[in-house]
């Protein structure tokens, strides 16, 4: 019998026997490295997903920000749909002609002059690290082997060897020694402390303007700008990982521009595949892109005409300005309906656009518990850690399904303090 002729019946769990086959199959075969609610989805259309027994929820993670644009974006299908039946897959070796259209575009986008194509974010941040570090040999002078890049405390930037090196969260580092030096953390919007941690060996300052994973954490007002002059001033690269905050969450194109900062490398992610296909890229100027020569850094799916059709697209959406209109205007609604909750039930809200972080009062229920009651409702969003909840729906949600997130979480505090 296949998970797909069981009926729907429940069991002990509260979940019906076709969702728990799925799960029992899945955590039997698959590595535990999730935790995740217990719901099996089989369709997504816009901001909603339905899962194998018909039941209807509102997206409120959106693939970490991947899904943008939403599920089952029609633009980006067509496009996706197209490039599959014509080319998908050239290497590097040859040229493709669809990676001219979606570097042009890209460079439009960002305002830099060159892009180096990916696959995942923790590929680009990678990239990102690899090209500071030669600039600062070939360009800055930093004496051999001796680069340092400046980290933040609270920082997530994915999970390779090297990226976890500098990550301060203990479930993602233990057991991974040794780890890859030239790192120096610092105080998440400190300028001081990141001042005083740049010397002469310093090749950049890798931060994320808005600390998606550490719960929509947002420095204070003015660090941007005070972090473009500093790293103007000392000679080091500003790194911005845009990876979950860009591309129209944060109410603008980059969550740098509500600064109007711009940083010396973007990187990017998520939402550039669409939530179709990965597709990351960092952007940058010549001056610090042009010491990357041939062999010295690649990946066989890079810039791949599939990804690079969808890359085109997501920056043609992009260019257009209605997502980020709209991820304002959600970003307006949630701070409506959340900022009310502040000392009833809520310790903390963060809205910066269609991305929001509150901070659960610990003894009323954890950030797992406030999920699970969110999904017995039909939402679906996820803790970030303790009693912290993001939510990040996609942009083509209405008014209606983020009064319906509003009012949800507005009854579970009311019903966990009652
Ligand atoms: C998700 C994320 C990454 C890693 O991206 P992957 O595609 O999971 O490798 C890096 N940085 C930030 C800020 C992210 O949110």
């Amino acid at each position: 019998m296949t998970a797909s002729d069981l009926s729907t019946s429940t069991t002990a769990e509260g979940v019906s026997e076709r969702t728990a086959a799925h799960i029992d199959a899945t955590e039997r075969h698959a590595a535990h490295n999730y935790h995740p609610l217990p719901v099996v989805l089989a369709r997504g259309e816009g901001a909603w997903v339905v899962d194998v027994d018909g039941k209807r929820y509102l997206d409120c993670l959106a693939g970490y920000s991947a899904l943008n644009f939403g599920h089952s974006n029609e633009r980006l299908v067509a496009v996706a749909r197209e490039q599959l039946g014509t080319l998908t897959l050239t290497s590097r070796a040859f040229f493709n002609d669809k990676l001219s259209g979606f570097a042009e575009a890209l460079t439009r986008l960002t305002g830099k002059d060159m892009i180096l194509p990916m696959n995942s974010g923790a590929e680009a941040v990678e990239t990102a690290i690899k090209v500071s570090r030669k600039w600062g040999y070939e360009v800055k002078g930093v004496p051999a082997g001796q680069a340092t890049i400046i980290t933040m405390e609270g920082n997530f930037h994915g999970r390779t060897t090297t990226i976890v090196s500098f990550s301060d969260d203990d479930v993602a580092t233990s057991g991974y020694a040794p780890f890859t030096t030239g790192f120096r953390s610092a105080k998440y919007g400190d300028i001081e402390a990141i001042a005083a941690a740049i010397d002469e060996t310093t090749v950049g300052v890798l931060f994320e303007p808005i600390q998606g994973e550490g719960g929509v954490v947002m420095p204070p007002e003015g660090f941007l700008t005070r972090l473009r002059e500093l790293c103007t001033e000392r000679n080091v690269l500003m790194i911005a990982d845009e990876i979950q905050s860009g591309l129209a969450r944060s109410g603008k194109t980059f969550a740098c521009d509500h600064e109007g900062v711009v940083p010396d490398i973007y990187i990017m992610g998520k939402a550039l595949g669409g939530g179709i296909y990965p597709v990351s890229a960092i952007a940058a100027d010549r001056d610090v892109m042009d010491v990357i020569t041939p062999g010295s850094h690649g990946s066989t799916f890079g810039g791949n005409p599939l990804a690079a059709a969808i890359g085109t697209e997501v920056v043609a959406m992009l260019e257009e300005g209605t997502f980020q209109a709209r991820s304002a205007e959600i970003g307006e609604q949630l701070t409506a309906g959340f900022g009310p909750l502040v000392g009833q039930g809520l310790s903390d809200v963060r809205v910066r656009g269609a991305w929001a972080g509150i901070d659960i009062d610990p003894s009323l229920m954890t950030g797992r518990q406030m999920s699970e009651a969110l999904m017995a409702r039909g939402i679906l969003a996820k803790d970030t850690h303790g009693s912290t909840v993001r939510f990040a729906p996609p942009l083509v949600a209405s008014d209606e399904d983020v009064a319906v997130l509003v009012t949800a979480v507005t009854e579970i505090l009311a019903a966990a303090r009652a």
